[in-house]
């Protein structure tokens, strides 16, 4: 037996005050017990862990920033830590600036990884902050602002991150637009095209873009949504291209499988995010009890999900493709 794995009777000391059931874990298997167990966190109880509703109202231009709402999101800039499982991986995230795509951004930095996000140049504020927390993870931060619904931006956009990061083998599809249209007849070709543009379009002008790039190892990531599976009434354009990202990773995991590319997805529930308090982006009353009706009766904060885009990206997840994750508080799909 290696010296790494062999259990220290110190280790197993330190594990037996934690309360551990030693037994269960065999030296046969190459476990070890590392010490930071004996410092193990209480329990939390996923109810009482977070701002329950109801919340103030509140309403920001959209696309709205992190930094403005109130309760500010918890994306976990002081709970998340790493243990090196994408050390040395390349990372474009877009809408990376806040909502999961900061949670991301955080999680895959101290995880190891260079990260590259793409944002709204109006979400600058929330975007420095963010590159701030990559740096103090000690990791390359490349900040990309720009319109994604326009595909010469979004192929600039791939080959800028690869070129100031040496490379890229993640590539999270975060960014989406999401605003409220109580009748498909309030709902112009304009504001349709819009949708399609930011959560369809530019997915597929990204994966391509960046796919010359990606190696076998290399992860893709989409944000699809409860809305996927069932839709809101409001959200008909919105919810549309939540079900169409689902398929979407389905189809590409079957395409780019054999290629030793990954492709998966991650569908929330009601999450704490400026998408929910930007203009437009959700009804008033939605808003003040936003995530009431789950069985955790709160809505999610973007921490709660940042480890779900670390297992698609990390290699020890390598079975997982075509899969979507879900983090809804008990209700919804998948
Ligand atoms: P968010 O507002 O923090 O993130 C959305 C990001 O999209 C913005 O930060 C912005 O940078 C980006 N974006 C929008 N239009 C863009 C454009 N034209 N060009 C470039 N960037 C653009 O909100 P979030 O909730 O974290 O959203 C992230 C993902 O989560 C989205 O795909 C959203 O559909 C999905 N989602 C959110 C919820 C929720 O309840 N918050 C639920 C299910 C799914
Ligand atoms: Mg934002």
């Amino acid at each position: 037996m290696s010296n790494e794995n062999k259990i220290t009777r110190r280790k197993l000391i330190g594990g037996i005050g934690a309360g551990l059931a030693i037994s269960a874990i065999s030296p046969a298997l190459g476990s070890s017990i590392d010490d930071s167990l004996s410092a193990a966190p209480a329990l939390e109880d996923p109810t009482t862990k977070y701002p329950r509703p109801p919340f103030k109202r509140q309403v920001q231009p959209w696309p709205a920033l992190a930094g403005k709402m109130e309760p500010r999101p918890d994306h976990g800039e002081k709970s998340y830590k790493g243990s090196g499982r994408l050390a040395g991986r390349k990372a474009l995230i877009t809408g990376g600036d806040s909502g999961m795509g900061r949670a991301a951004a955080i999680a895959y930095a101290r995880e190891g990884a260079d990260v590259a996000i793409n944002y709204l140049p109006a979400e600058e504020p929330d975007a420095r902050e963010v590159v701030q927390l990559i740096k103090a993870a000690g990791k390359k931060a490349v900040a990309i602002p720009g319109d994604l619904r326009d595909e010469g931006f979004c192929k600039r956009l791939v080959d800028d991150a690869a070129r100031q990061m040496g490379g890229l083998d993640i590539l999270v599809c975060n960014a989406a637009r999401q605003q409220v249209h109580q009748s498909i007849a309030d709902l112009s070709t304009e504001q349709f095209d819009w949708t399609m543009k930011t959560n369809i379009y530019a997915p597929f002008w990204l994966i391509k873009a960046a796919l010359p790039y990606l190696k076998p190892g290399s992860a893709v990531i989409g944000t699809a949504s409860v809305q996927a599976y069932d839709p809101s009434p409001e959200l008909f354009d919105y919810a549309i291209t939540k079900a169409a990202t689902v398929n979407f990773v389905k189809s590409l995991a079957k395409q780019l499988g054999p290629k030793g590319i990954r492709v998966n997805g991650v569908a929330p529930g009601p999450i704490w995010t400026p998408l929910q308090v930007a203009e437009g982006g959700s009804t008033p009353e939605k808003q003040t009890t936003f995530g009431q009706q789950t069985p955790l009766g709160r809505p999610g904060q973007p921490a709660e999900l940042a480890s779900i885009y670390v297992q698609l990206a990390a290699s020890d997840g390598s079975f997982a493709n075509g899969q979507i994750y879900g983090a809804a508080g008990g209700e919804g799909q998948p």
